[in-house]
């Protein structure tokens, strides 16, 4: 059996039937923006490997730190225990983030950051004095992750609730925020989603613990890009019921939307924020949950105080190394301007496609470019084209996306969008 045979026989991949896989390509080293195949093909990694890989696949700083690392001490354990990268990592990230957060909860995935997240919030409302409240609040269109609560505040439709009808948590869904990023503001509350969120809150409140969204960007969700007016009105919602506002920013954390965090396009601070797939720079899973003093004090200072929650290789050194890493590039500040040249170069070269037949939409924000397509497209056929593209690209839904290492050149961008162009025509 081939390696290809065995994996189809027996590999479960993301999202597929296992008894029917769709076509799969063996990839056997990558270095910068490319991944070569078996046969040598070299394939430009339009996705970053779902998002993370934002210095490029295998960046020397990274590979150095991580392999110093591993050198000295690739995993202790984080219960009695600490270590220099957590320490140094922790510095880092409370230097960019939002200053009301400072306390970091490191964790595996994006995944179980968000279930780290809705337990805080719990606990919080919990030592609070206010223990019926356990529910979230969340804006259709979302995507958090696919454990058990995460998933719960994932929509409803594309995260196939109905199938789990019973396993699911009940929570409470606020239309999608309907002002588009870039649209003016319009302070009818009826017309700008309000209404609708403050409606829900306030008739949930004695159940609700926080609102949970995706600021200004809803990635697997379906890539819609909303206005951060929005969430400066949710704050002050949740102040007035007394719900925490959760911000998950493990998609567009790190500079993908062309800011450090999304947070940025607002006037607000979360009170809890999760961060994950670029924080690696796509070395390896890893994430971690932020929280403010005033959080952590509720919680600490209530009963039974500790907080509950420890994964095994929770501050895995090696993934703090490799993200310590990661972010001491981003504080050089260049991505800054290699996300505004991709976004300018995807902006200029996406826009023909809103003339191409079955194209609904074409967007573009910082270093994400999507063609919504008004039918859903295939992944499968679209992995029909990708060697004689020379780009990897994996549409969901009816998006054809692209969101390029930050390091991608020109030349290697126009190949990217010429690949998105031809497979709007083509699927
Ligand atoms: C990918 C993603 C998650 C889940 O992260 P995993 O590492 O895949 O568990 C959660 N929230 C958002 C916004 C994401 O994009």
């Amino acid at each position: 059996m081939s390696q290809l045979e065995f994996d189809r026989a027996h590999l479960w991949h993301p999202y597929t039937n296992v008894v029917k896989p769709g076509a799969t390509f063996l990839a056997k080293s990558a270095e910068g923006v490319r991944i070569t195949l078996d046969d040598g093909t070299e394939l430009i990694d339009a996705m970053s490997s779902w998002w993370s890989v934002i210095h490029g696949h295998r960046h020397p700083a990274i590979m150095t730190a991580v392999h110093d690392q591993l050198d000295r001490m690739p995993h202790v354990m984080f219960g009695g225990l600490t270590h220099d990268p957590a320490v140094d990592l922790g510095r880092k990230l409370l230097a960019m983030a939002p200053p009301s957060l400072t306390r970091i909860f490191y964790c595996d995935s994006g995944s179980v950051s968000v279930e780290v997240a809705m337990k805080m919030a719990v606990q919080y409302q919990h030592s609070a004095g206010r223990p019926a409240r356990s529910q979230f609040a969340t804006i259709r269109g979302g995507y958090h992750g696919d454990t058990w609560k995460a998933m719960s505040v994932c929509d409803p439709v594309t995260g196939m609730h109905h199938l789990f009808k019973g396993a699911l948590s009940v929570q409470h869904f606020a239309e999608r925020p309907p002002l588009r990023l870039g649209d003016d503001w319009d302070e009818d509350p009826e017309r700008n989603g309000l209404a609708d969120l403050a409606r829900l809150v306030a008739a949930n409140k004695d159940r609700l613990a926080a609102l949970i969204l995706e600021p200004v960007v809803q990635g697997a969700g379906g890539m819609y890009f909303y206005h951060p007016e929005y969430l400066n009105r949710a704050r002050a919602i949740c102040d007035e019921h007394g719900l925490l506002l959760i911000f998950d920013e493990i998609a567009t954390g790190f500079g993908r939307a062309g800011r450090l965090f999304a947070t940025r396009f607002t006037g607000i601070e979360p009170d809890i924020l999760c961060l994950g797939k670029a924080l690696t720079g796509g070395t390896m899973s890893f994430a971690a949950t932020l929280a403010s003093t005033r959080v952590a004090e509720v919680i600490g200072g209530g009963e039974p105080g500790l907080f509950m929650h420890g994964p095994t290789f929770m501050a895995n050194p090696l993934a703090c190394a490799a993200a310590c890493a990661s972010l001491d590039l981003l504080a050089t500040g260049d991505w800054e301007r290699q996300v505004a040249l991709i976004e300018a170069q995807m902006q200029a070269e996406l826009s023909p496609a809103r003339a191409l037949p079955g194209v609904a939409d074409v967007r573009v924000l910082g270093a994400i470019g999507v063609i919504e397509m008004d039918h859903a497209v295939s992944a499968d056929r679209a992995h029909g084209y990708c060697r004689e593209l020379g780009v990897f690209l994996r549409p969901f839904g009816r998006n054809i996306y692209a969101m390029p290492p930050f390091v991608t050149t020109q030349d290697e961008l126009t190949r990217i969008t010429d690949g998105m162009l031809a497979l709007a025509k083509v699927l």
